[in-house]
């Protein structure tokens, strides 16, 4: 099945009951046994529910897995895995990383003794002085947030992989529509399915997608265990969201492409992070690992003056100032005071995060709007 057929159709079978072509929205939280210990698969609904199973069947799906797994927010799946590791296990995890993410690493998971090195992972072999023989996990974002680099799956899955240390890579940024790192060698996906797999802001979801049947069912028990699952409602919005993700995403690469050369070419902006750029410095990883280059941009303004871009932001009519990205209307984030805020200052300034850097998701509205919004805010 291609990707588009699978975005519609995996997971989804008619109602048996009644032939209703959307999975409908199981609402309960329990089901009836026929006698004491008899019954149709489904016994509680933290454990298992029709629309979350329909879900996970077009997640795995659409990352080419065998295993998807739902979580009540992206953080929610991340906390799952890291569960699955011991006391005294080390994860090596990318320096340029979601600000959530390095928190519950950090302010949550540390005092357990678990240990966690933040490390650049844009020359692959840089990765090998830092592992050990307690390295369980390798953590990889990419493109990353919000400097847009790029991570070469293949290349760190195989040094990881040698080692017998398993792969993570947190795909909220690009989709599978865009990158499928289950086929580049990685052992496990991530998502903030709040981003674009949902893709229109009003669901707060994770998900895992893996192979590997013993660590899958470890999940399944955590899942269950520690009970952090969405709701029916939440799982049906966002099958209902991922039947148009190629659509969508379609659109946010045409339309970041156009914002991103538009940017370059503006007198008042000096960078602009964007792995479409041939003079990006992992243009060639990019072009080799994902199949466009997405809708989400970074830049910031010659003088790198923090209040001149906040007043930029301040003028946009159509980027609305939010945290979050991945959603049909365009978004804009000052990362250093919102979604950053919670790595430390001097963790920032090493990952080359200015205070004056200003992110766009590049939603799927007129371009022609898009461009005259940006123009006007940036004068
Ligand atoms: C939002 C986000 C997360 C966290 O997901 P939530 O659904 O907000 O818990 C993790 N990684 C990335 C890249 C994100 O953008």
């Amino acid at each position: 099945m291609k990707f588009a057929t699978k975005t519609i159709h995996a997971g989804v079978h008619p109602d048996p009951t009644t032939g209703a072509i959307m999975t409908p929205i199981y609402q309960t939280s329990t089901y009836a046994q026929q006698k004491v210990g008899e019954h149709k698969g489904y016994e509680y609904s933290r454990t298992h529910n029709p629309t979350r199973d329909a879900l996970q069947e077009n997640l795995a799906a659409l990352e080419n897995g065998k295993h998807g797994l739902c979580f009540a927010s992206g953080l929610a799946a991340t906390d799952a895995v890291i569960k699955t590791l011991n006391p005294g296990d080390e994860v090596v995890s990318t320096n340029d990383l979601y600000g959530g993410t390095y928190r519950i690493f950090t302010k949550v998971f540390e005092k357990y003794g678990l240990k966690f090195k933040f490390v650049g992972m844009t020359d692959g072999n840089a990765i090998k002085e830092h592992l050990t023989e307690q390295t369980k996990l390798v953590w990889i974002e990419t493109p990353t947030n919000p400097m847009m680099h790029i991570i070469d799956i293949k290349s760190i899955a195989e040094v990881a992989r040698a080692r017998g240390i398993k792969v993570v890579v947190d795909n909220t940024f690009a989709t599978p529509y865009l990158q499928r790192p289950l086929d580049l060698g990685a052992d496990m996906v991530m998502h903030s399915v709040t981003k674009y797999m949902g893709g229109h802001s009003d669901v707060v979801m994770g998900a895992l997608i893996l192979n590997d049947d013993a660590w899958a069912e470890e999940l399944t028990f955590i899942q269950n265990a520690s009970g952090a699952v969405p709701g029916p409602q939440d799982c049906f919005l966002v099958l209902r969201g991922i039947k148009t993700l190629h659509l969508r995403m379609q659109r946010h690469c045409e339309n970041g492409a156009a914002v991103a050369k538009a940017l370059k070419a503006h007198p008042r902006v000096d960078k602009v992070y964007w792995p479409g750029f041939e003079s990006h410095p992992n243009h060639e990883v990019a072009k080799a690992q994902m199949d466009d280059f997405g809708g989400m941009i970074s830049f910031t303004l010659k003088g790198d003056d923090v209040e001149e871009a906040k007043a930029v932001m301040n003028k946009f009519i159509y980027f609305t100032i939010a945290e979050s990205l991945g959603g049909v209307e365009s978004l804009c984030g000052h990362p250093a005071s919102m979604t950053h805020a919670s790595i430390p200052p001097e963790e920032r300034v090493k990952s080359g995060l200015l205070d004056s850097l200003i992110r766009l998701s590049v939603g799927i509205e007129d371009i022609d709007d898009l461009l005259e919004d940006l123009h006007q805010a940036l004068g």
